[in-house]
């Protein structure tokens, strides 16, 4: 049975439609990258997912269940993390403070301030720093660890690397594949597609609100990429 299970799945804002009739499924331990142009959906559908945004049609089901019409943080006590776009630290808190705060909120779990820590080693002497005073890449390493820090069966990561330098990117991408050893399962919003292919096992890309590509990572040619990211054919 898959964790995630999205059926026919509408979301508008307003007048506009984001994501139209979206239907896929997660397996537990799988990374899925979600790719698609600017304005594919992407961080609707996420955000959908998470209850952060009303769905106007089709059903959300994890692990079983319809969570549908379940508010955010009742999908958090259920085992559903999301990483937002922007990261939303709260900015005068310290590293540690963020991450305690979170953990107050989740599940029980492997995942605690120490292997937190462990995996998002760059955030040890960083701990007393005020959330404000960090840089692109440690901030989105504390807000994924923050969201960790709820003990997630299902973790939702909109905008890996949107912004950061080349360093900050390869680091918070070492510590995201520890996360994916210890077998979470993970949705990724990345737009850097070599990363997207090289992290996943499954890419699903967007276009226009609808599924343009579903394909193993490994098998996908650039060419079938570029074709769905841009509508041609
Ligand atoms: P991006 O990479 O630019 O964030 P995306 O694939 O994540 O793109 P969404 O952010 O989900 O796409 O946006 C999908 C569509 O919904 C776009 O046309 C966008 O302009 C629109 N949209 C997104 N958020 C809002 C909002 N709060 N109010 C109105 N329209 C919105």
């Amino acid at each position: 049975m898959s964790l995630l299970r999205v059926a026919g799945l509408v979301a508008r804002h307003g007048l506009l439609t984001a994501v139209r009739g979206v239907s896929l499924a997660v397996d537990e331990g799988e990374c899925v990258a979600l790719i698609g142009a600017n304005g594919a959906g992407k961080s609707t559908l996420l955000r959908t997912i998470a209850g952060a945004h009303p769905a106007a049609e089709g059903t959300v089901v994890f692990d079983g269940a319809d969570i549908t019409a379940l508010p955010a943080h009742r999908r958090v006590g259920r085992g559903i993390a999301l990483v937002p776009e922007g990261r939303r630290l709260f900015a005068g808190l310290t590293v540690e403070e963020n991450l305690l705060v979170a953990g107050r909120r989740g599940r029980p779990g492997q995942w605690r301030l120490d292997t937190v820590l462990d995996a998002f080693d760059l955030l040890k002497p960083l701990l007393h720093r005020r959330a404000a005073d960090l840089s692109g890449g440690e901030q989105q390493a504390t807000s994924i660890g923050r969201a960790l820090m709820t003990n997630p069966r299902l973790l939702l990561i909109d905008e890996v690397s949107l912004g950061l330098s080349p360093i900050a990117v390869d680091t918070v991408y070492a510590s995201l594949s520890r996360v994916l050893a210890s077998g979470t399962t993970v949705v990724l919003v990345e737009q850097d597609l070599g990363r997207a292919l090289s992290v996943s096992d499954r890419v699903i890309c967007l276009l226009e609100g609808a599924v343009a590509l579903e394909s193993a990572s490994g098998a996908v040619t650039r060419d079938q990429v570029t074709e769905a990211y841009f509508g041609l054919r």
